[in-house]
């Protein structure tokens, strides 16, 4: 049980206006795990009260003396990994061996490249006779979500404060506690007061409160495209910058010149970039477009590989993957397994049953969904859940109609046995990144979506130069 009683406010910790708290559930156990502060909008006043007294001093730091402090998080987050891996373990879900890696090291090693990446900034540059220089925007409010919790917080509150910014910071409350360990170790850091700031609470309460705040600059919101547009209309009261990413329903397109030999491995490859984190991943490929004539061999493949997902506790178990985060994910992911199949499609395996080996937990079964078509509320809606849809197609222009055809454009994933083949059709994709012949995840590489998938990017240089504003001083 790990108790967070107080917030982060001007180098200290606090305790709330509001004396209530919300419970962190663990999503194998169903048990409280922790509680943390139900924040208020008094407490993002005073958070960005202080991150606005902090900005003068801290906007004028070195390049150098803030790369510095990036190095030491990411060594004290580094030592920390297995205490984070263990808690969004429980937090999210996600098998702990794989939380090492993925939840809790990568945001370690972020802060890491951050540092690294300051130097490839072009802070001036002379354009004619104009001085052109990069100044950080002010204070940043984040508001993050809960599927990668720690990563999603980095990769905004990195950049922002490596290029000089001060941060107001609101994890998301399903998912907080990893949060409150980066505070410890900013706070363990020595980071000037003022420069990070935690408030946790409610989105309606604190993420708005944020969102409208005359004095926050910009906010950069990761989460739902509902939310998303919430916070952009609040943010347009005060000519914010806002930054979006959001959701996504991402193709993943087989091309028909795939050899059956190599077929079970691309839809091997198809599954796990569906179900990593059990589908709670903004740009899982959760479509698989697949020509007409190999669909009935692709299901053949899928029926026989599903089995091998397994699921089960994602402490100290084998199983490839835990539970989804809460009851209502759990039913909401159930609920649209059912629509899928009142729509028409077919169950390949998996189902909105509940499993029988798990007693307990927000279990929902690795399902597969066949003869999907380009109307059906599961080809179009984001689920957010294990689930994967096999929708074939006629030819080459009717996979890209359907791959381009939601209102998402986060990611995509196209296979060829001719890579320039793969990059055209990846060119022609409305999405932020694609995925051609497998390419792996790459830490450079800018994030961000097309569409109603958000605006911006993260990761990167591109990621730095978010939290800048531009100056020409004619000379
Ligand atoms: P969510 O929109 O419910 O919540 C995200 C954050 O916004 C939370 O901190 C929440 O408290 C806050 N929030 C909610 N309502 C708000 C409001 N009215 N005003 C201000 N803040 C508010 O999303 P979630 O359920 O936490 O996360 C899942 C979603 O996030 C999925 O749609 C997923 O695709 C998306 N996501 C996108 C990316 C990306 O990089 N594009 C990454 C991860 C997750």
């Amino acid at each position: 049980m790990r108790t967070f009683p107080n917030l982060y406010i001007d180098g200290a910790w606090r305790s709330s206006t509001s004396s209530t708290s919300i419970d962190v559930i663990d999503a194998h156990t169903e048990q409280v795990m922790g509680t943390i502060p139900e924040g208020t909008s008094g407490d993002v006043d005073a958070a960005v009260a202080a991150a606005k007294a902090a900005f003068p001093a801290w906007s004028q730091t070195s390049v150098d003396e803030r790369a510095k402090y990036c190095e030491r998080i990411a060594e004290a987050l580094s030592a920390r990994i297995p205490e984070i891996a263990e808690l969004i373990a429980g937090e999210v879900g996600m098998p702990q061996g794989m939380a090492a890696m993925i939840q809790a090291g990568l945001p370690a090693n972020e802060w890491k490249v951050t540092a690294q990446l300051l130097s490839e900034v072009k802070f001036e540059e002379q354009v004619g006779n104009s001085l052109v220089v990069r100044e950080p925007v002010g204070v940043v409010g984040a508001i993050t979500p809960w599927n990668y919790p720690l990563y999603q917080i980095v990769l905004k509150v990195a950049p922002a404060l490596a290029t000089g910014n001060t941060v107001v910071l609101k994890p998301s409350e399903v998912a907080p506690l990893n949060a409150f360990i980066l505070a410890e170790v900013i706070h363990e850091v020595g980071l000037p007061a003022g420069v990070f700031n935690l408030v946790s609470g409610v989105g309606p309460v604190v993420g708005e409160a944020i969102a409208k705040h005359p004095d926050v600059d910009m906010v950069s919101f990761t989460g739902s495209t509902r939310a998303g547009r919430r916070v952009m209309q609040l943010g347009a009261e005060s000519i914010k910058r806002v930054t979006l990413e959001l959701g996504g329903k991402s193709a993943n397109v087989i091309l028909d010149d795939i050899s059956a030999e190599e077929l079970p491995k691309v839809v091997g490859k198809g599954l796990g970039a569906c179900f990593l984190n059990s589908g709670q991943t903004c740009s899982a490929l959760t479509r698989l477009l697949v020509p007409a004539a190999q669909h009935d061999a692709v299901v053949a493949i899928i029926a026989e590989q599903l089995p091998g997902w397994t699921i089960g506790d994602p402490k100290g178990g084998a199983a490839k993957l835990g539970p989804v985060i809460s009851a209502a994910q759990r039913d909401r992911v159930r609920s649209y397994i059912t629509t899928g199949l009142d729509e028409g499609a077919t169950l390949v395996g998996g189902g909105a049953d509940a499993p029988d080996d798990q007693p307990h937990g927000y279990y929902v079964k690795p399902t597969v969904l066949a003869n999907v078509t380009p109307t059906m509320t599961v080809a179009q809606e984001e689920i957010f859940g294990p689930v994967l849809v096999v929708m074939p197609y006629a030819d080459e222009a009717d996979a890209l109609a359907i791959a381009n055809g939601t209102p998402y454009g986060l990611a995509g994933g196209v296979w060829s046995s001719d890579p320039e083949r793969a990059k055209q059709f990846a060119r022609r994709m409305r999405t932020g990144q694609v995925e051609v012949n497998g390419g792996g995840f790459n830490v450079l590489a800018p994030f961000g979506g097309y569409k109603q998938s958000g605006n911006g990017r993260e990761r990167g240089a591109h990621g730095l130069l978010e939290f800048l504003e531009t100056k020409s001083m004619q000379l």
